[in-house]
């Protein structure tokens, strides 16, 4: 069941390997992707892969490849259904520790899937809504790429577990950015609002999704600044991904958000969303 894409092979996850002198080892000299796959069908591939060509373009690694050729048929390798698939991209391996590189290096491709849940099939019911503590942005000023140095993330998601939350949302001069692996919504007085796109976040998929669900459905919505004293005083948070779509957050800093309930808005984003998906899937 666990086949991985290497370089131009699918091979068994055990089989695979790649050099120490790997860029994407040593330096983090690499970024990635992460696209859902629900019945075995991409789910906005377009938006996935622009945003790939955003990120090489932008830390200069020349890779070229029939992206999704190598995700359907590692999917389909992978049993089909509900998966979600991780795209690594080094810029190679040139044989030696350097920081300095050479534009011949040849790109090393890494993909693999793991199995990711179906929420809307659940329905809005069984998803859990979760709690986030907030933390300094520790983060460097290139959040658009999706580079896969991700030490600042993980050690603060860390610290969200150690004091039994699920999520860390980020804050950098007074301003909320977004969460460890997620964008940031917070609703008020019926009106949802989101910090503004820009390099110290990452443009989420799954944010300009719910922005455009929004817009088609008559949610009134802002791109704003949004402070500490803003978001404790939120009716509503969110978080979004696409592994996890649209969570209520009911907990911020040991305070309930609200009267600590998954929010109404979210549940019509949810069902919005939850719609969005069918069609995509069914083809209706
Ligand atoms: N911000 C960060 C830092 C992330 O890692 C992710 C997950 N990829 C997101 C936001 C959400 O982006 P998307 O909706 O494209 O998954």
């Amino acid at each position: 069941m666990n086949t991985v894409y290497l370089n131009g092979q699918f091979v068994a996850a055990q089989d695979a390997r790649v050099s120490v002198f790997d860029r994407g080892f040593l330096f983090g000299d690499s970024i990635y992707e992460v696209i859902p796959y629900y019945r075995g069908v991409g789910f906005r591939l377009e938006e996935h892969l622009q945003r790939l060509s955003h990120s090489l373009r932008a830390v200069r690694i020349d890779a070229e490849a029939d992206w999704i050729a190598i995700m359907d048929e590692l999917v389909l390798r992978n049993g089909g259904g509900n998966l979600s698939v991780y795209l690594q991209v080094s810029r190679g391996n040139a044989g030696k520790r350097s920081a300095v590189y050479s534009d011949d290096l040849e790109p090393t491709v890494f993909a693999c899937c793991n199995p990711i849940r179906d929420i809307y099939q659940d329905g809005a019911d069984q998803v859990q809504g979760i709690r986030a503590i907030v933390v300094a942005d520790q983060r460097w000023l290139r959040c658009d790429i999706k580079a896969t140095g991700l030490l600042p993330n993980i050690l603060v998601l860390q610290q969200a577990r150690d004091h039994g939350a699920d999520e860390a949302l980020l804050i950098r001069d007074q301003l909320l950015t977004e969460g460890t692996s997620s964008n940031l919504f917070i609703v008020k007085h019926g009106v949802l609002y989101t910090p503004k796109r820009s390099s110290e976040i990452l443009g989420g998929i799954t944010r300009e999704l719910v922005l455009d669900l929004a817009d088609e459905n008559g949610i009134q919505y802002q791109e704003i600044d949004i402070d500490y004293e803003t978001l404790i005083s939120a009716d509503e948070v969110w978080i979004s991904s696409s592994t996890r779509a649209v969570v209520p957050v009911i907990e911020v800093d040991n305070q309930p958000v609200a009267d600590g309930a998954k929010g109404p808005l979210w549940r019509q984003m949810f069902e919005l969303f939850a719609g969005y998906q069918r069609r995509l899937m069914t083809g209706e």
